[in-house]
């Protein structure tokens, strides 16, 4: 049975999502179809993700991606309300704040200065304004901080499903199959998917959106893209005495960061033992929390710098994946050079829940226009790394 389409999407999650409701709404006509393995999006990144925004990167098209997708997710509840149903994402901007010592703070003020030169509203802190932003830290080996007035948090998951209602409402079919192959016309054109059903959806465009599953699925039609799963947890803890206010993303260059309001703060640490990242497309992962690397690793430096983590209660984590580009760690976007037809969606590497709006869009705009309109992501080609052309971002984590 062979069915056939316009253009197909390989996975279900935010991107795809993004890619399929900004193609309609933009007025692509053609039939479009989202294959998604997991239907409670039980594995998927982006319900595993923390849900963080910020316009504070190194790289001006991260920049760009980052203060298009913060305007989309501020005016989300009402541009994207449907039947007079608001559209709630748990929108919260407390900021970013960098804590950092004096070689950290020295690469954080070169960055300033392309942040600023975007608009982004950044500042650098002593620590004695620090302190006063935050009295609970410890700011004695500080050298100081900068703080991305604007960021902040949202549901991942409820922007997903938001996303997936309106790409449904406007004619976009989701199917909750697993994609076995992508398959070719045997030279260099895509041609479609195969389905585990032994089903092939037949489509000029494939799209692949699959996550940290798109290395895997893309060497199914012998396309190697660097695209790894990278395992990264997050926990969850109650303390015994709460910070006074609702505080800041906190980023520590001590190697943690938490956000949270009164008793209860959500943590991560930037890496360490178990954050590991698989050396093949394999998915033999365990996303259960792993208590003792949060007691031996992640505690004593959260309790170094604030004595409201002295005491706290690890109430409950998960462990969810990066779609880690392990060669720049940054997305991967636009048309495969050597198949026609294919497109890329993938790689994000930790930040692409705050980058699928601008993403989605911007993709959107190279299928439909042959070219980027709103912001031009051309350098984030997968051709970058046969011309060495690498987008080496110092704000990723
Ligand atoms: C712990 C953690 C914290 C994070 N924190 C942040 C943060 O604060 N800010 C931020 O911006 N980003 C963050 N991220 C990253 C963010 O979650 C991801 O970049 C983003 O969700 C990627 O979206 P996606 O749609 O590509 O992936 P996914 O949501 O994983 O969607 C891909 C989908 O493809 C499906 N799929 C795969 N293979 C197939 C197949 N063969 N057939 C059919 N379907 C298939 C999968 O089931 C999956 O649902 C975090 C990630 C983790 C794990």
């Amino acid at each position: 049975m062979i069915k056939k389409y316009d253009l197909i999407i390989v996975g279900g999650g935010i991107m795809a999502s993004s890619l399929a409701y900004n193609l309609r709404k933009d007025g692509y006509t053609g039939s479009i179809v989202v294959f998604e393995k997991d239907r409670m999006y039980e594995y998927s990144s982006t319900p595993r993700c923390y849900g963080g925004f910020r316009q504070t990167f190194s790289i001006p098209g991260n920049i760009q991606m980052s203060k298009l997708s913060l305007q989309v997710l501020k005016n989300f509840e009402k541009e994207m309300a449907l039947d007079d149903e608001p559209a709630v994402i748990d929108f919260k901007q407390h900021g970013y704040l960098y804590l950092a010592n004096e070689q950290a703070l020295s690469l954080l003020k070169e960055n300033m200065k392309v942040q600023k030169s975007y608009d982004v509203n950044v500042q650098l802190l002593t620590p004695e304004e620090t302190k006063s932003l935050v009295p609970e830290l410890n700011v004695d080996d500080l050298a100081g901080a900068v703080f991305d007035v604007e960021g902040g948090n949202a549901d991942p998951y409820s922007v997903l499903q938001w996303y997936v209602r309106h790409a449904k409402r406007l004619g976009v079919e989701y199917v909750y199959e697993k994609v076995q192959a992508l398959l070719t016309d045997g030279l260099h054109q895509v041609k479609g998917v195969k389905l585990e059903t032994g089903a092939e959806y037949h489509a000029p465009i494939v799209v692949n959106a699959a996550g940290a599953w798109s290395g895997e699925i893309s060497k199914t039609m012998g396309v190697d893209i660097p695209v790894r799963p990278y395992r990264k947890q997050v926990y969850c803890v109650d303390l015994a005495v709460p910070f006074k206010t609702d505080i800041p993303f906190v980023f520590d260059y001590l190697g943690t960061y938490f956000q949270g309001e009164g008793l209860k703060v959500i943590i991560g640490s930037r890496e360490g033992s178990n954050e590991t990242e698989q050396q093949d497309y394999s998915f033999n992962f365990d996303f259960t929390l792993d208590r003792s690397y949060f007691n031996e690793e992640v505690w004593p430096l959260l309790a170094e710098r604030s004595p409201n983590f002295d005491q706290l209660k690890l109430e409950t984590g998960w462990a969810g994946l990066y779609e880690y580009n392990y060669i720049d760690h940054n997305a991967i976007i636009g048309k495969h050079p050597d198949m026609n037809g294919y497109y890329l969606l993938t790689g994000f590497s930790g930040h692409g829940f705050q980058q699928a709006p601008a993403a989605g869009k911007a993709l959107s705009e190279l299928i439909r226009l042959g070219k980027y309109e709103t912001i031009d992501l051309t350098p984030f080609s997968i051709t970058r790394f046969a011309e060495n052309q690498l987008l080496l971002e110092s704000e990723v984590y």
